[in-house]
């Protein structure tokens, strides 16, 4: 249950900022599915704040900076539905049942997942559930780790010189396996590669683009606790991966290729605790003088 820590007059002045946005009201009886962002509560939507707002049950998962909830109303009811050690798990049948049956009882219902909803988090899932037992729902899109986890760590997703597409791709398959992905395609075709739920079979993942042609020392980063003040870093060739990620225990965003060196000049965060930033990371002063 919520203690609601926000007073009447901030709930009000909430409320005049949602109208002054023209956000969408959270009728009762609805399901609204929405992405947290990776874990600095700062990277929630507009929307995603003002449903955590007004929403009577909020659902959310592990991933979910806990911190967001404070903003829940007084009285809303708070249930974690989410996998993490200590904790029980939950069901995703459980969960799915759990939200038809809450909005039919007329009440405001926010699904709270980490990212993005639709991002390999399992909201498709969920809102098929929903659009089956005729519960009308929103879907509030959110930062993905995958983005704002690189942007953290100063690694900007493309970069004309460096990558012309992205692959988002996650190392766990349904079944818990390596998903048997075109690993030799990928490696050909997609110059940066962005790795979720990667860290078991990161080493073979490296393995593979290796053996299908990629170089390497291309480098690859491990962005772990991504945007939590934890956040930690680490560059590495891409040979050197699958060690790497089995020293590494925490929740983890995976990012191979060329992009990657661009680090060196935009580690904004480091750069705020003194690291100094190289302006010329490709090695191009000469080119990008001359556009
Ligand atoms: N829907 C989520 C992803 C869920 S899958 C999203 O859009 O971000 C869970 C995986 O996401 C984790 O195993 C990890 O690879 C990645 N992830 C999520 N949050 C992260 C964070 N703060 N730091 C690093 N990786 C994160």
């Amino acid at each position: 249950m919520s203690d609601g820590l926000i007073n009447a007059s901030e709930r009000a002045a909430a409320q005049k900022l949602a109208d002054a946005l023209g956000l969408p009201a959270f009728e009762q009886g609805w399901v609204w599915l929405a992405g947290a962002g990776p874990g600095d509560p700062g990277l929630v939507t507009a929307l995603g704040l003002s449903a955590i707002a007004s929403a009577d049950v909020i659902l959310y998962d592990a991933l979910v900076n806990e911190a967001l909830l404070k903003l829940a109303r007084p009285g809303a009811e708070l249930i974690y539905a989410g996998k993490r050690a200590g904790r029980k798990s939950c069901k995703q049948t459980d969960i799915s049942r759990t939200l038809v049956s809450m909005a039919r009882r007329g009440l405001r219902v926010l699904r709270l997942k980490g990212g993005d909803p639709f991002v390999f988090g399992r909201g498709a899932e969920e809102a098929l559930t929903l659009a089956r037992a005729g519960v009308p729902f929103r879907i509030i899109p959110g930062v993905t780790a995958g983005i704002g986890g690189l942007a953290y760590a100063g690694i900007p997703l493309t970069h004309r010189d460096t990558n012309h597409a992205v692959t988002f791709i996650t190392g766990h398959g349904a079944d818990g396996k390596l998903p048997a992905l075109d690993w030799a395609a990928l490696a050909k075709g997609s110059p940066t590669l962005v790795l979720y739920m990667a860290r078991t079979f990161a080493g073979e993942i490296a393995q593979k683009l290796i053996a299908a042609g990629r170089d390497a020392n291309e480098p690859a980063a491990i962005v772990s606790d991504a945007t939590f003040d934890a956040q930690t870093v680490r560059v590495i060739p891409l040979a050197q991966l699958g060690n790497a990620a089995a020293q590494s225990t925490a929740l983890a965003i995976i990012v191979i290729g060329e992009n990657v060196r661009l680090r060196e000049g935009l580690d904004w965060l480091g750069a705020m605790s003194g690291k100094l930033l190289n302006p010329d990371p490709l090695n191009q002063r000469q080119l990008s003088d001359a556009s």
